[in-house]
């Protein structure tokens, strides 16, 4: 035993060490004895506990995570040092909303501080088990109302929730299925995420536009928007959706994925009904739809998501066919097949020509080769079992182009001096539809003829 001050690492009083370890309260059965901690704490042990934490002021969250890694006690120290206001006050940053002062930088910033506060929580809470693990972070975590479904006063200007996101992405990867159905139970409980998704689709559309709109941005920032892989995507929205009847499914996800409006992110209910939408506008449905029945998602059969884009089409009134018909487009070719071989089957002959004329429209307006609508149509005509029914079906695709075209022909000419440029140029694209469409066959035939 030495007595010099200079060399007297071990020296400084043990009292110290046992206030430290008994500050590690939650934790404290982990550190059993203090020569057990001691002996894993290397040079650090002859630092006390408060210039122990000063050092970590000058580490970033990196580098401390990977500090976390050496051994228990440290981990134990680190653990402590999170819960600690000044600790709090460093890793938990709440710069959520000074999007447009500091730019996109600085918003990617703040995302990459949780990314490396993910890692670093992760990392110290290995040895606990799952449920004590999500406690324990909750707890940190709980100070941050931006991290609230509804704790935000400003959730459009917001990164909170993405920044939880993140977070959740990095401390989860990896975990089995078992132990994500806990997260996802343990955020529902957290959320009260459940009960307010049963409100909004108990009410009628747009009757509760606020919640609607947090929720959206909940579902979209927090559980869906950070995976790498399509099949973790898959999990998660499988999670939100399948506690649910389709009915509530199909509002459920126009609730996520369907247009919003620019100026306050509500979701606009009537953008089906009204009138031709865009692309823009459906894709983020198509993409979901495609999730859905793409990934392996073990959960759902392809008779599912063909009810489940059924179930759309009425949400929240009968959609114009026309964006019907651009949905499937976007949702692919499998799905759009899926989807009219099960009319087919159904004998549902008539109301499928009408989607063939439209698919046509679509591919004229939005310039997809028509060559695509023709071979649809083919491979569709294959599912009816007899010939009888394959050529009633061919002349209902062509009853269809002529009721259609009359029709339009009829809003032309009774419309009124505004209306007139829509429907004229409505009634433009359609003629010319039907002659790309026919010109497709005639190209078949004549080929097939000819060889
Ligand atoms: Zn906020």
């Amino acid at each position: 035993m030495t007595s010099t001050v200079s060399t007297s690492f071990t020296l400084i009083p043990n009292q110290k060490y046992r206030r430290s370890s008994r500050r590690s309260k939650p934790f404290c059965n982990t550190v059993n004895t203090d020569s057990e901690s001691l002996s894993t704490l290397g040079n650090f042990k002859a630092l006390p506990l408060e210039i122990f934490q000063m050092v970590l002021k000058y580490l970033s969250v990196k580098d401390i995570s990977m500090l976390s890694m050496v051994s228990k006690a440290i981990s134990n120290r680190l653990i402590n040092y999170i819960s600690t206001s000044s600790g709090n006050r460093r890793l938990l940053l709440q710069d959520f909303h000074n999007l447009e002062i500091s730019g996109k930088k600085e918003g990617s910033c703040v995302l990459e501080h949780y990314r490396s506060l993910g890692l670093l929580l992760k990392r110290c809470t290995l040895l606990l088990p799952t449920k004590d693990r999500l406690k324990y972070i909750h707890k940190i975590l709980s100070e941050v109302s931006c991290f609230k479904l509804s704790g935000c006063p400003s959730p459009l200007h917001c990164l909170g929730l993405q920044c939880y996101g993140v977070f959740l992405q990095i401390l989860t990867a990896g975990w089995d299925e078992l132990e994500c159905h806990r997260v996802f139970n343990f955020l529902c409980e957290l959320s009260n995420l459940p009960r307010k998704v049963q409100t909004v689709v108990s009410r009628k559309p747009g009757s509760a536009r606020k919640l609607e709109l947090r929720i959206r941005l909940f579902c979209r920032s927090v559980l869906l928007n950070h995976w790498i892989h399509r099949s973790d995507s898959a999990f998660w929205l499988t999670r939100i959706l399948k506690p649910w009847p389709m009915v509530n499914q199909a509002r459920l996800l126009y609730i996520i994925f369907g247009p919003v409006s620019s100026l306050n992110g509500h979701v606009v209910w009537q953008k089906m009904i009204e009138g031709p939408t865009d692309e823009t506008s459906l894709k983020g449905l198509a993409d979901a739809i495609k999730l859905l029945y793409d990934t392996e998602a073990k959960e759902w059969t392809a008779d599912d998501v063909i009810s489940l884009v059924d179930e759309l089409s009425v949400v929240p009134r009968e959609w114009l066919m026309e964006n019907n018909a651009r949905l499937l487009i976007l949702s692919g070719n499998n799905i759009c097949f899926t989807f009219m071989a099960s009319k087919a089957v159904n004998g549902r002959a008539v109301e499928l020509a009408r989607l063939v004329v439209f698919l046509a429209l679509v591919c004229e307006k939005d310039l997809y080769c028509m060559d695509w609508a023709v071979k649809m149509m083919q491979k569709v005509c294959k599912v009816f079992s007899t010939p009888g029914e394959r050529n009633n079906f061919l002349q209902s695709v062509e009853n269809a182009f002529a009721h259609m075209i009359m029709d339009m022909l009829q809003s032309v000419m009774s419309g009124d001096r505004d209306e007139e440029d829509s429907s004229f140029l409505n009634l433009f694209h359609l003629v010319n539809a039907q002659a790309n469409f026919h010109k497709e066959i005639l190209y078949l035939t004549m080929r097939s003829t000819s060889t």
